[in-house]
Order: C-alpha cells, then sequence, then structure tokens
C-alpha cells in the first residue's frame, strides 16, 4: 500500500516561535476598521475613497492575494494588464495606480516597506495545486476557494473572479522573461498602504499554499487597518 503524505497542516495555526508584529498603520489617522486575517482565511471590507489601507504581514513572507471592485458597480474591478500597461513595469510598488477593466484607478500604492509585490502569479487554488503538485493536495482549499466564499457575502462568483495581486509575493521576472516563485522579500510587521481612489470593495486572500515558498511553508496572519487620514 502506498502512503500518502501531505505537506499541509491541520488547522489555521502556524509555527510554534513564528516571530510576529501586529504593527500599525502607514499613515496617521482615525482608525475605522481594525480586523486581523487567521492564515488560510479570506477577508473584505469596503474603503471609501480617500481612506487607506494598510495591509501587515503580521508574520513575514506572507502572500496576501487581492481583488478589488469599485464598490457601486462590481463589474467595473481590478484589472492587472491594465495596470501593468500604464505603469510600463512589471511589479507593483510605491506610487503604483492600481487600475480597473475600465482603465480608472482604483487605488494607489502610497506606502511600501518591501521592494515590490506581484501582479503576474496568480491565485492559487485546488485544480492548479493538483496539476502542479498532484492528487494529494486536492482536499486542501487554496486563495481560489477562498476568493470564492468572501465573494459570495457580496453577490459575486465564478465569473466575476479575475487575474489578482499578490501583496508581498516575489515572483521575479528573470531577464529571459521566465517567472520565479521564490522566497520572500518580506519581513514580519512590514507594510504596505493603499489610499482608495473610489469607493473600493476589497477582497484579500490569506493565501493558504503550503506547496512553494511563497508563504515561506508557515501561513501566518494578515492585519488590515483602514484610516481617514488626518
Ligand atoms: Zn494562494
Amino acid at each position: 500500500m502506498t502512503m500518502i503524505r501531505s505537506t499541509v497542516p491541520v488547522g489555521a495555526s502556524f509555527a510554534d516561535g513564528s516571530e510576529l508584529d501586529w504593527a500599525q498603520s502607514l499613515v496617521p489617522g482615525l482608525v475605522v476598521l481594525d480586523a486581523r486575517v487567521p492564515p488560510n482565511a479570506p477577508w473584505s471590507g469596503v474603503v471609501a475613497a480617500g481612506q487607506v489601507l494598510t495591509i501587515v504581514d503580521v508574520g513575514g513572507n506572507q502572500s496576501g492575494d487581492c481583488l478589488m471592485y469599485n464598490a457601486a458597480d462590481h463589474d467595473e474591478r481590478y484589472s492587472a494588464p491594465d495596470t501593468l500597461t500604464w505603469e510600463q513595469n512589471a511589479y507593483v510598488s510605491t506610487g503604483t495606480v492600481l487600475r480597473s477593466n475600465e482603465g480608472r484607478p482604483l487605488m494607489t500604492v502610497i506606502g511600501n516597506e518591501i521592494d515590490r509585490h506581484d501582479t503576474i502569479g496568480g491565485a492559487c487554488g485546488k485544480e492548479s495545486n493538483t496539476l502542479r503538485y498532484g492528487h494529494h493536495v486536492m482536499y486542501h482549499h487554496g486563495c481560489r476557494e477562498n476568493f470564492l466564499a468572501e465573494a459570495s457575502r457580496h453577490g459575486l462568483g465564478v465569473r466575476d473572479l479575475v487575474s489578482n495581486l499578490n501583496w508581498f509575493m516575489n515572483v521575479p521576472v528573470e531577464a529571459d522573461g521566465a517567472l520565479g516563485i521564490v522566497d520572500g522579500l518580506s519581513a514580519p510587521g512590514r507594510r504596505v498602504a493603499v489610499r482608495a481612489e473610489m469607493d473600493v470593495l476589497v477582497l484579500v486572500s490569506n493565501c493558504p499554499q503550503m506547496n512553494n515558498p511563497c508563504n515561506d511553508f508557515n501561513p501566518t496572519p494578515l492585519r488590515m487597518i483602514v484610516v481617514e487620514p488626518s
């Protein structure tokens, strides 16, 4: 009999001794929302125009997969190709304007404590994990399943999932154009801050991936802080 072993731990715990830094908002202001997202779990919230969302990589090297929608019209949503084309750059970093499928600014990166973030690598999911890593990982949910579960709370479904952004994920574009998914550039307590340019519904999957190094094989919490800047 073949013994099938999974690399996936049971439950949403992280390794004993993990360094956690919950940090604070990157910009001063009145806190209107403060949420702690457990490892492997989804989160969503509306960030009103002018408000700033700080995402804290509490344990370091944790990918926060992210989708954004115009809160008043969900048919207008984040577009990775529009964002990359307007920026003429393969990465998301300070100053990047995150654009919709109508070319309009949804959010702008106004603060950033790591070199760059990815918007090419896409989201993990049960099907893609099975294809890449084998059938023994089929039972473990991925970001796609997290997105679907959270999206359903807002009347959104499969047709509304598009190519996403990965906060804190390191997907280098090599000189020959090849993409890697490698160990992260982040560390406990590192933050990114994005200002909403319209009322934006933000969906985040705290990535459960355990089959490649995008979460350092130790999924840890994220903290989401929304402020009205002072
Ligand atoms: Zn994922």
